[in-house]
């Protein structure tokens, strides 16, 4: 009976473990005598999840998942991969919104960084710290690498502050983010989200735990902003917060001519205070997603798609005005003000007045309308570029006018938001064009029945038409297999990566997805 009971008990300690399968053979055994082997699990069913991302093109099956409940148990990880004669790759994974595979690790090992805010030993606030000290001018929020962009807003506002630089979309994580850029409306102002970080920790290829800043290990610090998970493992960030405010005036104005949007919105990211606090704007096609948006009505939505249908394709320019509630009656008059400025279509403007949270939150309500009518877990084959404003125009005839509405995709959002390059810091390692302003264009299409293909083909051709004609682009959430490629994509900030990457990540362990370094250096 003794005998019994005991392998019933080592069987269901296997199995909750996931261990009952072979230790799979790309991992050394020494890894089930550390601290961490029960965070460790392995076996189809524990890796699946972790074997796909939001872009649904690609698929790569980690042989482990490691469950940290701490930033010590990643870097008892990758010190270990490091010191092994058969070195694994190892991935952190954020939320999984990459669309290329950027965060999985063929045959290595996932970092699942939401278990270190659930953790047992951590609790989701003890990952966002507020810190305001008015009388020293201290205010920031230190959170968790894994904490998503929602849960720090939710968390920030609550003492009536919030960082001001944004993604549209909110549901990604904090490292996630600071890995490429984290753009929005707010960046012309503000600059990406890179651009309002004070300090961070970090977790390098060699399984240090290293804290960096503008001052102190200065060469990590700006080489992990927009460094693609290519030199360590972002476990907290320190990011400047300013008080928050109560309304946002949200607008968008209809444009028929191209030159006309542009210049306005080159115009909006030129005035400081009095104009918008948020500038974006996007193509319009006839079968585009105005219709799926929350933010048109049924009646507003009908009447611009009846314009687009008329002239093949239209755009608008999304502002808002950030206010309290105690000035509203100022935000009128502001609003009016800048209206004079702009040469939108007469009769075709629309606003509508939410909370700060709301407003940020947007993209979210168009998933929950979205998820229901299966149109949100479908393949992605986006395409973002930063394209020099001097360029825009050829830009417009090729892509906009040319290549997209010839080839008319439901389901699309093409996103064109333009982008002061004096608020990126050179030093950090996302690479934009080399121009005063340029454009974020974010070509999102949904290939709705599963078919992905062409619509990727098109994506080559886009890329084609730029190269041809000599547009001085660079991708933003980049993707590329060759080395060249990428060298050619990092520019004059190549050969200062490829040191950072000897200095921190020499045997090539982190991020791998991201199909930069193959080999050790
Ligand atoms: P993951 O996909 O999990 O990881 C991305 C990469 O970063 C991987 O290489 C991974 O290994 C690495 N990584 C993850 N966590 C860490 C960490 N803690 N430390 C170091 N490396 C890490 N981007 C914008 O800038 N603006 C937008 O408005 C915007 N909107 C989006 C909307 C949607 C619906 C989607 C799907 C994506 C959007 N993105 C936007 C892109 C998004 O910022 C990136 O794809 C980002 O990497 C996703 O974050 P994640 O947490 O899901 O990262």
């Amino acid at each position: 009976t003794f005998l019994v009971m005991a392998l019933s008990f080592v069987v269901s300690f296997l199995s909750l473990h996931g261990q009952l399968r072979p230790w799979p053979a790309t991992l050394p055994q020494g890894l089930l005598s550390l601290g961490i082997a029960d965070e460790l699990h392995y076996g189809p069913n524990s890796t699946a999840r972790f074997s796909v991302d939001y872009g649904r093109l690609t698929e790569a099956a980690p042989a482990a998942v490691l469950y940290p409940s701490s930033p010590d148990d990643i870097a008892a990880l990758v010190r270990f991969s490091y010191a092994s004669p058969r070195p694994f790759v190892i991935a952190a994974r954020g939320h999984g919104h990459s669309t290329r595979g950027q965060a999985f690790a063929p045959g290595g090992v996932v970092v699942d960084m939401a278990s270190l805010g659930r953790g047992r030993r951590t609790r989701r606030h003890d990952r966002i710290n507020v810190q305001l000290d008015d009388v020293h001018r201290i205010r920031y929020v230190d959170v968790g690498g894994e904490q998503l962009w929602i849960d720090v807003l939710r968390e920030t506002l609550e003492h009536g502050v919030a960082p001001c630089s944004w993604t549209d979309y909110l549901y990604l994580t904090v490292g996630g983010t600071l890995s490429n850029a984290g753009i929005s409306g707010q960046a012309f102002r503000h600059g990406p989200q890179i651009s309002n970080v004070h300090e961070l920790d970090v977790v390098t290829g060699k399984g240090d735990m290293v804290t960096c800043s503008r001052d102190v290990n200065s060469d990590l610090f700006y080489g992990v902003l927009g460094g693609l998970g290519q030199l360590g493992i972002i476990t907290r960030a320190r990011i400047a917060v300013e008080p928050a405010p109560e309304r946002v005036r949200w607008v968008r104005f209809i444009y028929t001519d191209f030159g006309s949007f542009i210049n306005d919105q080159e115009l909006l990211i030129s005035i400081s205070s009095e104009g918008f606090d948020y500038v974006e704007g996007q193509l319009l096609m006839e079968n585009g997603a105005a219709k799926n948006s929350s933010f048109f009505s049924e009646r507003d939505s009908e009447k611009i798609k009846a314009l687009a249908a008329e002239l093949g394709a239209i755009y608008f320019l999304e502002g808002a005005i950030y206010y309290e509630l105690a000035t509203a009656s100022l935000v009128d008059q502001k609003l009016k003000l800048l209206l004079k400025k702009l040469s939108f279509v007469p009769g075709f403007a629309f606003t509508k007045d939410v909370s700060y949270l709301r407003f940020l939150d947007r993209v979210h309500q168009d998933e929950i309308k979205l998820r229901p009518m299966g149109l949100w877990d479908v393949p992605h084959p986006w395409l973002n570029l930063f394209v020099p404003k001097s360029r825009m125009r050829d830009f417009e005839t090729g892509i906009f006018r040319g290549i997209l509405i010839e080839n008319d995709t439901p389901m699309a959002t093409v996103l064109i938001s333009p982008m002061n390059k004096s608020k990126w810091d050179e030093k950090m390692s996302a690479t934009i064009p080399d121009e005063d302003i340029f454009y974020a264009i974010g070509i999102l299409r949904s290939a709705t029945k599963g078919d992905w293909k062409h619509l990727d083909d098109q994506n080559d051709e886009i890329l084609g038409f730029c190269n041809h004609a000599g547009i001085e682009f660079k991708q933003y959430l980049p993707h590329y297999t060759t080395q060249a490629d990428w060298k050619k994509h990092f520019g004059l900030k190549w050969d200062r990566f490829v040191q950072l990457k000897r200095r921190y990540d020499p045997k090539a362990l982190l991020s791998p997805g991201q199909q930069i370094f193959t080999t050790s250096l």
